[in-house]
């Protein structure tokens, strides 16, 4: 009945079926277990139901073709790590720049397609610059062949970081091989590290500041005979045997703790051979110059000091015309650049030169009487020379270099000019031969040319 239905019902089960937030679980009791076999039932309607094995099958082959790719990226990683082998060059290393230039040697830049020119200026002994430019494997990846085995080299330059020493993208170059060619990357990088000494060789590289490195400027030049700058007496051969005498004398510097270092000052009129000097001394103690300007656009204190301090091994440091730099203070470059060093950075740059290398510091200046004596007292300048207008002796030498063996002219030449009572720089002697190169006699009839423009003070 009805009724009894009704008055047997529990307590609120009437408003649980009024109110469908109240759970089944509250309105009746849990059902009981299910009897054994009723899963194997349920697997079974499942199993039978074709919508789900049909999507229970894409799921297989989906996992399936997952668990393939995965084993092909761990088989192609696995495959590479055991038969490829990479070598990365960075760009900072010194390798980088030898390898590019070797790798357009050895024909890869006819089969790129991507190139990079590398440009570098040559200056000559007039002064004038020339600039070369060096095609290289740009950006990308290149093939090359090398000793019987295939190479790939894959340049790439980073877009967000740059080399903070040389403000210049940071690129590195990779380069890929079969494991067992592996061997041949060393004989790679000797072959490119060959080349690039080669061009070297018997020259004198000249480095110039970039920023708080130094760079090669140009290529190198052919080295310079000393006995091809004439001075005076036997000035030549005396500072060659005082910066041999140095070299050989490391150990007393450090027995003493004295900084192994040594400043020399050339003085005297322009024109009187005092950079040739120098880039020839470097010629014969097979060392290469970085110049320094100090008046340069950007210099400060403290990259004076770190490239003082940073120079390449077996270099002299030439610092050009010192006194240009602290005229004034404020001084000013051709293009309205104030230099930053200051006088008492410049002193405490060469007081600080704690370097465990040799260091041969040149200074140069036509004008040794504006020089500050802090500057150029013993211990930053040891040695002071000048390097004065040409003598009657080394105008009678410079003229026997352009016309072999005819001595008496040589005298002539000298008796017209009259060196002591004439100023006249051993440049503007050069000058004069090269113009009357043809003949000595036209050399000694033009003497009075010469004159003309000497007596200067
Ligand atoms: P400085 O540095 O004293 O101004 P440079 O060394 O620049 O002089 O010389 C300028 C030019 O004159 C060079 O081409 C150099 O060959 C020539 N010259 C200068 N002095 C001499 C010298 N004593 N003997 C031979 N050539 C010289």
């Amino acid at each position: 009945m009805d009724t009894a239905a009704t008055t047997t019902a529990p307590p609120g089960a009437a408003n649980a079926a009024a109110d469908p937030s109240v759970t089944a679980a509250a309105a009746s009791p849990p059902p009981p277990p299910p009897p054994p076999g009723a899963s194997n039932a349920l697997l079974e309607q499942f199993t039978n139901n074709p919508y789900f094995s049909a999507g229970f099958g894409l799921i297989g082959v989906t996992a399936g073709l997952a668990v393939l790719k995965q084993g092909a990226v761990h088989g192609v990683t696995f495959a590479r790590r055991r038969l490829l082998v990479t070598l990365e060059i960075p760009s900072k290393d010194q390798s980088y720049a030898w390898f590019l230039q070797w790798m357009s040697a050895q024909g890869a830049r006819r089969n790129a397609h991507q190139l990079a020119v590398e440009t570098s200026f040559v200056r000559r002994d007039n002064g004038s610059v020339q600039s070369n430019f060096s095609l290289v494997p740009g950006p990308g990846r290149h093939y090359i062949r090398y000793d019987g085995a295939w190479f790939q080299v894959e340049r790439q330059r980073e877009r967000n970081m740059i080399d903070l020493k040389s403000g210049t993208p940071w690129e590195t170059i990779t380069l890929t091989t079969l494991s067992r060619d592996r061997q041949l990357f060393a004989k790679m990088l000797e072959a490119a590290k060959g080349a690039a000494l080669a061009k070297e060789e018997g020259k004198t590289v000249v480095y110039t500041s970039y920023g708080p490195e130094w760079r090669p400027f140009g290529n190198p030049r052919k080295r310079r005979p000393v006995a091809s700058v004439v001075l005076s007496g036997g000035i030549a051969e005396d500072i060659v045997n005082d910066v041999r005498a140095f070299l050989t004398g490391g150990k007393w510097y450090h027995d003493r703790g004295i900084p192994y270092r040594r400043g020399y000052l050339l003085y005297g009129p322009p024109g009187s051979g005092k950079t040739s000097f120098i880039q020839a001394l470097a010629g014969e103690l097979e060392y290469n110059i970085c110049v320094m300007n100090l008046s340069e656009r950007g210099m400060t204190d403290d990259r004076l000091s770190h490239l003082l301090n940073h120079a390449p091994p077996r270099s002299i440091i030439l610092l050009e015309d010192v006194d240009a730099a602290f005229i004034n203070r404020a001084q000013t470059d051709k293009q309205g650049f104030q230099s930053m060093v200051t006088f008492s950075g410049l002193l405490n740059s060469l007081d600080g030169v704690t370097s465990s290398e040799e260091r041969i510091i040149f200074m140069t200046t036509n004008h040794v009487s504006r020089l500050d004596p802090a500057l150029i007292r013993p211990g930053r300048v040891d040695v002071k020379v000048l390097l004065d207008d040409a003598n009657a002796d080394q105008a009678r030498q410079m003229f026997l270099r352009f016309f072999v063996g005819e001595t008496k002219l040589a005298d002539e030449f000298v008796q017209a000019v009259d060196f002591a009572a004439n100023r006249v720089s051993p440049a503007q002697l050069q000058g004069h031969f090269v113009v009357n190169r043809d003949s000595a006699c036209t050399a000694v009839d033009n003497a009075r040319n010469l004159v003309a423009v000497a007596g200067r003070e």
